[in-house]
């Protein structure tokens, strides 16, 4: 029986065995911002520890920083106060910072694949739970926390558990108007959002194949939301044309060699698997959420499912979520009117994600209603879509395009919903307060469906839009 990648991986990368049953596991690439590493640090000092291998770690401010100024010092105190304690640490502790003079900086999950830092083959630890991201590149990536920033700082190692491994196919041929966001609410609302714990998801199939890394990136990202620890996509020639000349790429024969070794750490043929999962792309339509986590997920065309259409543990969860979101069962999510249009994210705020909501954000002007941003994950990334004109078209349709950062995916700036706002999201979350507002409301959708919302003042059918585009209308 041969060996999946996540195997190969962890096999590398082991330390040794622990009594308890985890695994000390070397970590190849460690990324820190400015949220979860201040404790850590300080840990530390208190202890007169080191960091173990400093150019094996990255840092980056993204959750906190304004979208709307580069001012210093920040408006937000504890925010102005999280930006100097990683400037001071990064210092410090010898660390490359990522700000926003280095020209590099954004969000932590676009940045890494943007410089080359992610590579297959290799561990990824970040103190943020979309650190699934990385796994595009065959990479066995893991969001940890606080306590667990500090042992890697200290040690480069983490004691985890190795997870067994589902693997997740997809055929078929996406329709014009399905994205890679609409692939993954799909698995999540098939698979259910604890379906992957204890689970790394492998996807493998002719979607996953055809998609380009910055799709892979999206799917990869929103793993964790279906439960499982991590999620990765076998590297292949795509990934290797990617990492090409990238800054932290090997070059000349050391590409070749990385390339043969990357090659050799995809799974096997025949590798062992818990169990393996088929769905037909070509079923899969824009998907939205309508509740309170994104496996609460429907088709634009379909209705609300009605609370007999739940197993007994799933109907309280809906119930709280129709009460929450003011949704009626068997109601159509197309046309629930929105207050907020947020394109952005690292699951969706890459130069591809603007480049497609651009294209509908051509269609037609932001209803007045609306407030809708355009946040880009990185530097890179708004360097690039300035390149093509992407900001224009988006001012002229209405959109704010703003500085890069988290923004309102988490709302730790100062990006945020106010009271019972009901925001088209590209984001990750739609859990209860997620965007800033105890009582906000958040609907996850592919950032073309939420340029399409921002235009209709509703959740729209981008399909529709689509078809209006090549008619030329
Ligand atoms: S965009 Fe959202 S999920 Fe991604 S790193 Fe920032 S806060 Fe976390």
């Amino acid at each position: 029986m041969g060996k999946s990648l996540l195997d190969k991986v962890w096999d590398a990368h082991t330390v040794r065995e622990l009594p308890a049953g985890q695994t000390q596991l070397f970590i190849g690439l460690h990324l820190i911002h400015e949220v979860t590493s201040p404790q850590a640090f300080q840990m530390l000092r208190e202890q007169g520890l080191k960091v173990a291998f400093p150019d094996r770690t990255i840092a980056t401010v993204d959750h906190i920083i304004p979208t709307d100024t580069e001012a210093r010092p920040f408006a937000d105190e504890q925010a102005e106060g999280m930006m100097s304690a990683i400037e001071r640490n990064c210092r410090e502790f010898g660390i490359r910072f990522l700000d926003r003079s280095s020209g590099q900086q954004g969000i932590v999950h676009v940045i890494g694949p943007e410089l080359g830092l992610t590579q297959p083959g290799i561990t990824i630890a970040c103190g943020d739970s979309h650190t699934s991201t990385h796994g595009a590149f065959g990479a066995v990536a893991f969001g940890i926390g606080t306590s667990q920033v500090r042992d890697v700082l200290a040690s480069q190692c983490l004691a985890l558990q190795r997870p067994k491994v589902r693997r997740i196919i997809v055929d078929g041929t996406l329709a014009a108007g399905v994205y890679a966001k609409d692939v993954i609410l799909h698995i999540i609302r098939s698979l259910g959002v604890k379906g992957g714990v204890g689970l790394a998801y492998e996807y493998g199939g002719g979607v996953f194949d055809r998609m380009t890394m910055e799709e892979r990136m999206t799917v990869c990202n929103m793993s964790i939301e279906g439960g499982a620890r991590c999620g990765y996509v076998n590297p292949d020639q795509r990934t290797f044309d990617y990492l090409r000349g990238r800054e932290f790429v090997p070059k000349g024969d050391a590409f070749e060699r990385g390339v043969a070794w990357w090659r050799s750490m995809a799974s096997d043929d025949d590798a062992a698997y818990l169990d393996v999962v088929r769905l037909d792309g070509s079923r899969i339509a824009p998907t939205v959420t309508w509740g309170i986590n994104p496996g609460q997920a429907i088709g634009v065309d379909e209705r609300i499912p009605t609370p007999d259409s739940f197993s007994a543990d799933d109907r309280e969860v809906a119930e709280d979520a129709y009460g929450y979101m003011d949704l009626k069962p068997g109601a159509p999510i197309k046309g629930t009117r929105i207050d907020v249009a947020f394109i952005g994210s690292c699951t969706n705020g890459r130069l591809s994600d603007l480049r497609e909501a651009a294209k509908v954000a051509k269609l037609g002007k932001v209803k007045p209603h609306v407030k809708a941003l355009v946040v880009p994950g990185s530097q890179a990334v708004a360097k690039a879509a300035e390149a093509e004109g992407l900001p224009e078209i988006f001012k002229a349709a209405g959109f704010e395009w703003r500085l890069p950062g988290c923004s309102m995916c988490l709302a730790m700036n100062p990006d945020k919903l106010s009271g019972r706002q009901v925001c088209a999201s590209s984001s990750n979350r739609n859990f209860k307060g997620r965007q800033g507002s105890p009582s906000g409301r958040t609907l996850l959708m592919s950032p073309a469906m939420v340029a399409a919302a921002a235009i209709e003042g509703a959740v729209a059918d981008v399909r529709e839009m689509l078809k209006a585009l090549k008619a030329g209308c």
